[in-house]
């Protein structure tokens, strides 16, 4: 479990702001769950025979003896509120939460114990519209972040009962190739044999490889959903390569499943993953509710966001400096009144004593691309120095042109940056 320092919650920030405003624009909600579910939520949902539940789960008794865990993923804690609130009654529902997961894994590259997802839930639609719909969002998420290289893979597994006769054709498969299995293997041979295709151990490629495909076993309505999506990702213009031993580790699963993968973050390169539950909401004792939804692992598209954007999120845009007393009182209204007319300027004003040249330095060492300087002669004048710091020739501003001054020297486009600052009166 990692802390986040003040260095890195900048692009944080630019990630989950940058993806909370695109779902935003295509009408998805956000709810807000607890990080603490009852234990049996977890079991009944992502299925006893699972990875997270037989031997992830951060599970505890409380004072009253209720066995909780801390959860594991969103979506099981997602229906359980939606149920619970009446959310899913004759209606859609598009929703989404963001937040720390908790699972007991072994700490790796890409895979920590506290990890954080965005997750996207939609209730009560069966058509492959909604499957496209949430890829084309997971699309443009990838492209306004600036996220390269990721790739999208598809499959489909079926309705339960398709999935169940594929299923019985794996264990026969696997049966009769059982020395080529690792031990994880034939402990999912007959707990949940689908999960075999999952498998990362590299030594398990070929067997994996000759096993018979999903498709072999496919209802005539689910092949007929699963190439409606590729049509509307077509004319969507979303590539995709269709990987027919893409499974997901969860039990609830049914019909479109789908990967993000990148090759930039080396074995863990799974950085987002969703399909079709429409199972789950009435194995909750709900009415049946066709349902969609993916997670995005925060900490793997962090890996991916461009190092430029996060280092220009991170440092301050100016850092203004004065020489005590007066300068500081006029330094002070001046940045508040830069504040009200330029919304999106990080300004840094210097606290705290210093010479000017020392501030200098500390102004530098912020990362800012400009000092701003009131010392006594241009408290006189009624101007600020503005340096920049990252070359350039340092010229003057009077105070009533400095906001306007700012927004062009430094390219902030703000709705509010036309609007006239007023002179100070001191
Ligand atoms: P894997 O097969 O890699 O264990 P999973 O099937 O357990 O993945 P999901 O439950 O589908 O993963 O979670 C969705 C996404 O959350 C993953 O694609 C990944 O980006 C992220 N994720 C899952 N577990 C971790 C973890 N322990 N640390 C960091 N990110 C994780
Ligand atoms: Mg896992």
């Amino acid at each position: 479990m990692h802390d986040t320092l003040p260095q890195e919650t900048p692009a944080w920030r630019l990630l989950e702001q940058g993806i909370a405003a695109v779902l935003a624009r295509y009408g998805y909600e956000e709810i807000r769950l607890p990080l603490v579910e009852k234990t049996e939520l977890f079991q009944r949902s992502i299925g006893e025979a699972t990875d997270i539940v037989s031997k992830e789960m951060y599970t505890f008794q409380d004072r009253n003896g209720d066995s909780l865990t801390l959860r594991p993923e969103g979506t099981a804690g997602c229906v359980r509120a939606a149920l619970e609130h009446g959310l899913l009654h004759n209606q859609v529902q598009r929703l989404w939460y963001m937040g720390p997961m908790f699972r007991h894994e072994r700490p790796q590259q890409g895979r920590t114990r506290q990890f954080h997802q965005i997750g996207v839930e939609v209730f009560g639609l069966e058509g492959p519209d909604i499957d496209a719909e949430v890829i084309i969002l997971c699309a443009r998420i990838w492209r306004e972040l600036g996220l390269d290289g990721l790739r999208l893979e598809l499959n489909t597994l079926g309705t339960p009962e398709s999935r169940q006769a594929y299923r019985s054709a794996l264990v026969d498969f696997f049966r009769g190739r059982v020395q080529e299995l690792d031990e994880d293997s034939r402990r999912r041979l007959d707990s949940n044999p689908l999960r075999i295709l999952d498998s990362k151990n590299p030594a398990m490629g070929a067997v994996i490889g000759d096993a018979p495909p999903m498709s072999e076993f496919l209802d005539d309505d689910s092949r007929e959903h699963f190439q409606r999506l590729q049509e509307l990702l077509d004319a969507a213009g979303v590539t995709f390569t269709i990987n027919p031993r893409l499974v997901r580790g969860l039990d609830y699963y049914s019909r479109t499943v789908f990967e993000w993968i990148t090759d930039r973050l080396g074995a863990q390169g799974t950085v987002c993953a969703g399909g079709r539950y429409d199972g789950l909401v009435e194995q909750f004792g709900g009415r049946a509710t066709p349902a969609i939804g993916f997670a995005l692992g925060l900490e793997r598209l962090r890996g991916l966001l461009p190092e430029s954007l996060a280092a220009a999120a991170r440092a301050p845009h100016a850092y203004f400096i004065h020489t005590g007393g007066e300068a500081l009182a006029a330094a002070m209204r001046l940045a508040e009144e830069l504040r009200d007319a330029l919304p999106s300027l990080r300004l840094l004003l210097h606290c705290g004593d210093g010479s000017l040249k020392s501030q200098l330095k500390k102004a530098d060492k912020s990362g800012a691309d400009l000092a701003l300087i009131l010392a006594e002669d241009e408290l006189q004048r009624q101007v600020v120095g503005v340096k920049p710091l990252r070359g350039g020739e340092q010229f003057e501003a009077a105070w009533p042109a400095l906001a306007v001054t700012l927004e062009k020297t430094l390219g902030l486009s703000s709705p509010d940056a036309a609007r006239p600052v007023s002179a100070l009166s001191l």
